[in-house]
C-alpha cells in the first residue's frame, strides 16, 4: 500500500513566491480528503478577492521582465520543470492519488503527460515568431509581431487537475505571458506543490501565481481586471458560458475547454476483442471522469449481444478500491455528490427501459473505504437517445449501449447533440472508418484508438464544446496577440 507523502509545499494562496498565510487558517479554508477513504489531507486558505487582485497586480509587474527574457532562456526553465517533474513522479503521483482518487498507474501517466506539456512548450517558446510583409507603397514595410498578450487568468477543474494546469501554465508562460491560476476546489493540492517545482527550475517570483478559491470569487475578480488579457478555462459549458458572459464587458480573450458528449460507434466489422479492451480502458479511466470519455456506445445491433458477453466479463474482473493500493482498476467518484447524480441517470434509464446488464459491486466488501463515493462500473442495454444517461456527460464508469441499424444513422445520431469534443470509430475497413471519421463533428477522433491525445496535437472542442485549442503549434497562440508595424523601409544611401 502507497501513501500520500509528506507536503513539500503550503496549503495557501501562492502569491509573489511566497505563501499567503494571512487567509490560511482563516474561517475561510477548503477542507481537501482524499475521496477513497474520506481521511482528511488539508485545510487549503482560500484567495480571497483582494488576494486575487494582490495576485494579478505581482503578475502585472513580473509580466515586464519575464517578456524580456529572451524566449529560448523561458523554454529552459520549462524544460528544467519538466525534467523535476519526472524525477519527482512518485510523490508527486502519490499526492495526486491521495487527492484525486485515481488509481496510482493513472495518476503516474498523469505526470509524465504534464511533464510533455512543459517539454513542447519549452521547445515551442523559441519558434514563436514574426515576418515582414512586402509594402504596396514604395519605401515602406510592415513587420507582423506575435506579441505576449499580458496577464493570463487560468481556471482548471478536479479531473486532471495537474495536466490541465501544466497545459495552461506551460503556454502561457512559454509565449510570455504571467499568469494567475485557479484550481479546482476538490483538488488544490498538486497545483501548490507544482509551485516550489517551478521555482527551483529558475521561474521568477510573481511570473505564476495560484490562487485556491471559490470560483463564484475568482472568476469575477479575473474577469473583471483589465490587466487579465487572457481567460483559460477548462471545465463544464455553464461554467464557461457564465464565465464568457462575466469577460464580454473588458472584450477578454477567451480559451475555452468545456464538457462533451463523445459517440464510440462500433461498426459491424469491428474486432471486438479490441474494442471491449479499449472501451473498458477509457471508461475506467478515472471512472469515467473525463470530459472525452465514450458516453453514448453506439453498437451495430447484430453485434450487440456478442459485445455485452464480452463487457459483462471484463467488467466483473475488475478491482476497485483505494487508489494507492496495489492493481487497483478504478478508484472513488470525486466525492458523494457525483455518486448521487450518476445514480439518477441510471435509475432514470431503468425506469423507462434501459436494463442495466453487467454491474462490479466488489469495493462494497473493501474495508477502510468511504463506500458513499464508489460506484460500481455499469452496464446498461436498451439507452434511447432521450434518456440524461445518453444526452448529457455522465462523469462515472457507465457504460450506456444505444443499438443502431445503418450507418448513417449511426453518425447522425452520434452528433445530434450540442457538445463536439471527442468521438470514436471502430472497424477494419480503412476507407470506412476514414469516411465516418471526417463524418463525425468533434474536436478529436480516435480510430480504433482510445486516448489520442498528445501535447503534439490541438486539442479542443467544436460546436458548445470549446473555443481555441491546447497543445501542438496551436496551444501558444492562444496566449500571444498579432501586432503590425507598418514603417519606413531602411535603406542604403547612394
Ligand atoms: P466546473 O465547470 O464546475 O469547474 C471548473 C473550474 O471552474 C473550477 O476551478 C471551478 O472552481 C471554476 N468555476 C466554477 N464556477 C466559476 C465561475 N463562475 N467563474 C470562474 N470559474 C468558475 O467543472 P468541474 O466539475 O470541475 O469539471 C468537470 C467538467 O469539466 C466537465 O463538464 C468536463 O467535461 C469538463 N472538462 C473539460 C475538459 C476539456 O478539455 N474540454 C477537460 C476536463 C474537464
Amino acid at each position: 500500500m502507497k501513501t500520500c507523502p509528506p507536503f513539500w509545499f503550503e496549503p495557501a494562496p501562492w502569491v509573489d513566491g511566497a505563501w499567503r498565510q494571512a487567509s490560511h487558517r482563516g474561517s475561510d479554508a477548503c477542507t481537501v480528503r482524499n475521496p477513497a477513504t474520506g481521511a482528511l489531507l488539508a485545510e487549503v486558505g482560500r484567495a480571497d478577492a483582494g488576494t486575487v487582485t494582490a495576485a494579478i497586480e505581482g503578475a502585472a509587474r513580473a509580466g515586464r521582465g519575464w517578456r524580456e527574457i529572451p524566449a529560448a532562456a523561458r523554454g529552459e526553465v520549462l524544460k528544467r520543470t519538466a525534467a523535476a517533474l519526472l524525477s519527482r513522479r512518485d510523490e508527486v503521483a502519490r499526492l495526486l492519488t491521495a487527492e484525486q482518487g485515481k488509481p496510482y498507474p493513472q495518476a503516474a501517466g498523469e505526470v509524465d503527460y504534464a511533464a510533455s506539456f512543459f517539454q513542447w512548450f519549452g521547445e515551442e517558446a523559441r519558434r514563436v515568431h514574426g515576418r515582414i510583409v512586402p509594402h504596396p507603397e514604395p519605401g515602406r514595410e510592415f513587420l507582423v509581431e506575435q506579441c505576449p498578450a499580458g496577464v493570463a487568468g487560468l481556471i482548471t477543474p478536479w479531473n486532471f487537475p495537474l495536466a490541465q494546469g501544466a497545459k495552461k501554465v506551460a503556454a502561457a508562460l512559454a509565449a510570455g505571458c504571467t499568469a494567475v491560476w485557479k484550481p479546482a476546489e476538490a483538488t488544490p493540492l498538486i497545483a501548490l506543490a507544482l509551485a516550489p517545482i517551478l521555482a527551483e527550475a529558475g521561474l521568477p517570483p510573481g511570473v505564476l501565481q495560484i490562487v485556491p478559491g471559490k470560483g463564484s470569487v475568482v472568476g469575477p475578480v479575473l474577469a473583471a481586471d483589465p490587466r487579465v488579457r487572457v481567460l483559460s478555462l477548462t471545465g463544464s459549458t455553464a461554467t464557461g458560458i457564465s464565465l464568457m458572459a462575466a469577460a464580454a464587458p473588458g472584450i477578454k480573450r477567451l480559451s475555452l475547454e468545456l464538457g462533451g458528449n463523445a459517440p464510440f460507434i462500433i461498426l459491424p466489422d469491428a474486432d471486438l476483442e479490441l474494442v471491449t479492451d479499449q472501451l473498458v480502458r477509457l471508461k475506467m479511466f478515472v471512472s469515467g471522469q473525463v470530459c472525452v470519455t465514450a458516453n453514448r456506445i453506439f453498437v451495430h445491433a447484430d453485434r450487440e449481444g456478442e459485445l455485452i458477453e464480452r463487457l459483462a466479463a471484463r467488467i466483473a474482473a475488475l478491482r476497485i478500491g483505494d487508489g494507492l493500493a496495489e492493481g487497483i482498476d478504478a478508484g472513488p467518484l470525486i466525492h458523494t455528490a457525483a455518486c448521487r447524480d450518476v445514480r439518477g441517470r441510471v435509475a432514470e434509464a431503468v425506469a423507462a427501459g434501459g436494463r442495466i446488464v453487467a454491474e462490479n459491486r466488489s469495493f462494497e466488501d473493501v474495508p477502510g473505504l468511504d463506500q458513499q463515493n464508489f460506484f460500481p462500473p455499469t452496464v446498461v442495454a436498451g439507452v434511447e437517445d432521450s434518456m440524461r444517461l445518453a444526452s448529457e456527460e455522465i462523469f462515472g464508469p457507465v457504460i450506456p449501449l444505444l443499438s443502431y441499424r445503418t450507418l448513417p444513422e449511426a453518425v447522425d445520431r452520434a452528433n445530434a447533440t450540442p457538445y463536439g469534443l471527442a468521438a470514436y470509430v471502430y472497424g477494419t475497413d480503412l476507407a470506412r472508418l476514414r469516411a465516418v471519421a471526417s463524418a463525425l463533428e468533434a474536436g478529436i477522433v480516435g480510430v480504433n484508438e482510445w486516448r489520442p491525445l498528445k501535447a503534439e496535437i490541438p486539442f479542443g472542442g467544436v460546436k458548445q464544446s470549446g473555443i481555441g485549442a491546447e497543445g501542438g503549434e496551436e496551444g501558444i497562440r492562444e496566449f500571444l496577440e498579432t501586432r503590425v508595424i507598418s514603417m519606413p523601409k531602411p535603406g542604403v544611401e547612394r
